[in-house]
């Protein structure tokens, strides 16, 4: 767990969340203000800073949070979704531990602003 990480400290129960989906390598819960009518998040259990902090060995685990993400998605009634990774400040990432927002249930415009 990371110090003063919001994430870590909802994987580890500290802070609660709205989950959909857990197990030993990931976490899925709803996002505290949703964008879509179905907005949730898929994070690893692993702290990741974000995309660019991926290492060689956490292939698979990116690999799980997108087929998880869209399963998830598909199981709580939305064939459409769009799936996104903000990568630092300026492309919007807020929260330093690697998520992916799974969004849907309206018609999305692109490209995003
Ligand atoms: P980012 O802007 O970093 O890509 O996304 C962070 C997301 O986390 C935002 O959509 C924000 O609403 C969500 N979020 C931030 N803090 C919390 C929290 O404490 N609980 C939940 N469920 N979502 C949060
Ligand atoms: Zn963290």
């Amino acid at each position: 767990m990371t110090e003063n990480c919001i994430f870590c400290k909802i994987i580890a129960g500290q802070i609660p969340a709205k989950k959909l989906y857990e197990d030993d390598k990931i976490l899925a819960f709803w996002d505290i203000n949703p964008a879509a009518p179905v907005h949730f998040l898929v994070i690893p259990k692993k702290h990741v800073s974000g995309p660019a902090a991926l290492a060689e060995e956490d292939q698979d685990l990116v690999g799980k949070l997108l087929r998880d993400g869209a399963r998830l998605a598909k199981e709580n009634g939305i064939d459409h979704f769009r799936l996104v990774m903000n990568n630092g400040s300026e492309a919007g990432q807020t929260v330093f531990h690697l998520h992916m927002h799974v969004l849907g249930g309206r018609h999305l415009t692109w490209p995003p602003g």
